[in-house]
């Protein structure tokens, strides 16, 4: 070891003297001391690895810090601490329903119930009229069976513990025949394939990728068949030389066999979306009707409500539902119960409904109206004098997300932001990194801000966080008119 390294190893910053500066600024009040113990350590000995890394590249050039530095480190670390990373967000990507952002957003009675019956005690699992132990999911059995004409109805953590929970109860060791045109994969690792091994039922594929056909389910049946599934390909489309076997088939193969069937619909919706002017969607409504025996889906896709699994159907099947042991690793939480139960009473009234679901509003409203607010948001934009973006309108599409209506262009207006340094990227990372971020659209190399899903009470937030681009951007500009 060369001398001016020993040296440098000798300079490094003592444990001992960062702790003692720590401990000035009172951040032991502010993080556990086994961890800023812990990271003070992990600090300087990253320091003396690359002092003995620079010894062997005989590079001289590594800096110390003083213990000052050092600890002034350990502070931002402990900062960070208590800054929230689960924070909200603009959605201006214009996708509804964005998985990453959080899906639905809930209606204003659903976010009242949440505090009410979180900040104290409630009858979560206790019968009031009987003065005993009650079940959770009965604050929800009798309006989701009124509003869909379902026999009974329970609620589990999302739809992929409904549907693992249906598949164990009905077909554990036996075979549940799907159609190889049905065999999804949707994001987040929930592939139907992976779902039935871990339910403990035999996948029994039948027909091919584009074609199946009454038969291919008929020749199927056998002794050890324990359902019949059918499930919605939620976020894609086959076209051209395709053909299914409609729901109603399914049934009275099922009724003339004995065999259950089970729809998993994936997004559920209430509502008949043709009247909205969109293609056709099959109905929680429309499935039970078919007299399909079990239906599973979503509470935070289409339905507008918190993550949730829905599972309506016959009360026989149901009751052995709710005995299975599994359930209680699926069980919904209090928090969602209450939300999920108000946002299920807005659709008592489904004029309501798409006015206080903000999934639907978003859906339904007439691309006049988001126009409307495009050039609202615009003219405010252009009064705050930006010196760095101008902004021009343009026509798009919004798209649903979450899975649903994967094919449904929904016209929408978008703002455009122009940027005199920032190239599209560039400007894309900075809005992500504001306080509260702006999740924009970057198509073209453009970036874009979708109406569809941005309200107007997010209008200020908006100007704030481009005019603190603005001046940071014109304030560090030593690049002239290049775009980085
Ligand atoms: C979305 C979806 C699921 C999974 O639902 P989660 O609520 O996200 O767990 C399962 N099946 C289908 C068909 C879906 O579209």
């Amino acid at each position: 070891m060369d001398d001016t390294i020993k040296k440098m190893l000798q300079t490094l910053p003592k444990i001992d003297e960062i702790l003692l500066i720590l401990e000035k600024e009172n951040i032991f009040d502010k993080a556990p001391r086994d961890f800023v113990v812990q990271t003070c350590r992990a600090i300087v000995e990253k320091m003396r690895e690359d002092i003995l890394t620079a010894g062997k590249n005989s590079d001289h050039s590594v800096f110390i810090p003083t213990v000052e530095k050092a600890a002034d480190k350990i502070k931002k670390k402990i900062e960070g601490l208590h800054t929230y990373s689960l924070r909200r967000v603009v959605n201006a990507t214009g996708i509804i329903l964005h998985t990453n952002l959080g899906r639905a957003p809930l209606c204003e009675e659903a976010l009242e119930k949440i505090v009410e019956i979180s900040r104290g005690y409630s009858n979560l699992e206790f019968d009031l009229s009987e003065g005993k132990r009650g079940l959770r999911y009965d604050h929800v059995q009798e309006i989701l069976c009124a509003l869909t004409s379902a026999e009974d109805a329970m609620v589990v953590n999302n739809n992929a513990a409904a549907v693992l929970l249906v598949l164990n109860t009905l077909s554990e060791g036996k075979e549940t025949i799907v159609s190889r045109g049905e065999l999804i994969e949707i994001g987040g690792e929930f592939r139907i394939p992976e779902v039935m091994e871990k339910s403990g039922s035999i996948l029994r594929e039948v027909g091919t990728t584009n074609r199946t056909h009454l038969p291919d389910y008929e020749r199927a049946i056998g002794e050890n068949t324990g359902l019949i599934l059918k499930v919605h390909t939620s976020n894609f489309r086959i076209a051209g030389f395709t053909e299914d076997v409609e729901l109603s088939s399914l049934v009275e193969l099922g009724e003339n066999t004995g065999i259950p069937v089970m729809n998993d619909l994936g997004s559920g919706c209430f509502v008949e979306l043709g009247t909205y002017g969109f293609e056709k969607e099959p109905t929680v409504q429309d499935a039970l009707k078919a007299g399909v025996d079990v239906v599973t889906f979503s509470g935070d896709k289409l339905l507008g409500g918190p993550q949730a699994g829905i599972i309506l159907g016959r009360k026989d099947i149901l009751e052995k539902v709710k005995k299975n042991p599994l359930n209680r690793a699926l069980r919904i939480d209090k928090l969602t119960l209450a939300a999920l139960e108000a946002t299920m009473k807005q659709y008592l009234n489904m004029g309501k409904a798409i006015s206080s679901i903000k999934g639907l509003g978003s859906l339904t409203e007439p691309v006049t109206a988001v126009e409307k607010r495009a050039r609202k948001l615009s003219s405010k934009l252009k009064g705050l004098s930006f010196k760095e973006f101008t902004f021009s309108f343009k026509k798009g599409y919004s798209m649903a997300g979450g899975g649903s209506l994967p094919t449904q262009e929904i016209p929408t207006v978008l703002v455009a932001i122009d940027s005199l340094h920032l190239s599209a990227s560039s400007l894309g990372a900075k809005l992500r990194c504001l306080k509260i971020p702006i999740i924009a659209r970057i198509s073209d190399e453009e970036v874009l801000f979708d109406l569809r899903t941005i309200d107007e009470t997010e209008f200020d937030l908006i100007g704030k966080g481009l005019k603190s681009i603005d001046i940071e951007v014109n304030r560090d500009d030593a690049s002239g008119e290049r775009k980085n």
